[in-house]
């Protein structure tokens, strides 16, 4: 079952302004991911990601995709601008239902409040995180 949340209505640009993506309904999940291919991605320690019913999203404007074999064995695809790159989604075949949402797209971020870290074994020790449960790779369920 999934944990559910109030439903948000949430709306972001891409650094150019060609792509947007617009989000109303629930978050049934919020974490950080420590794992290689976030700190590739965001140039930093982690991800933070809110998980959206892809129902519930919508894109506008033209956008490329990535997809790479992520650690859990399911296939990844990453969402961006055509033009100048921001992330707008992430995607796993794992759960397909499943939006991811890259957080720091949103100006309001007040609403994210993650319960996670999800693969800790890549953490680096710079990285301060808050104190939440910390697993080592994927959670049941996730
Ligand atoms: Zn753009
Ligand atoms: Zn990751």
């Amino acid at each position: 079952m999934k944990p559910k949340l109030d439903t948000l209505e949430l709306e972001a640009d891409c650094a150019c302004g060609a792509a947007s993506i617009a989000v109303k309904g629930p978050i049934y999940g919020m974490f950080l991911c420590c794992c290689p291919d976030c700190q590739l991605m965001t140039g930093s320690g982690h991800a933070s990601v809110a998980i959206a019913d892809s129902d519930n999203v919508r894109l506008t404007g033209k956008l490329s995709e990535f997809s790479r074999l992520a650690a859990s064995g399911a296939t990844f695809t990453r969402h961006f601008c055509a033009n100048c790159g921001t992330t707008l989604l992430g995607g796993t075949s794992r759960r397909t239902d499943a939006a991811l949402l890259p957080v720091g797209l949103f100006r309001d971020q007040s609403w994210f409040a993650p319960n996670q870290v999800i693969f800790h074994r890549s953490h680096q020790k710079w990285d301060i995180l808050p104190d939440i449960p910390k697993y080592e790779t994927y959670r049941e369920g996730l």
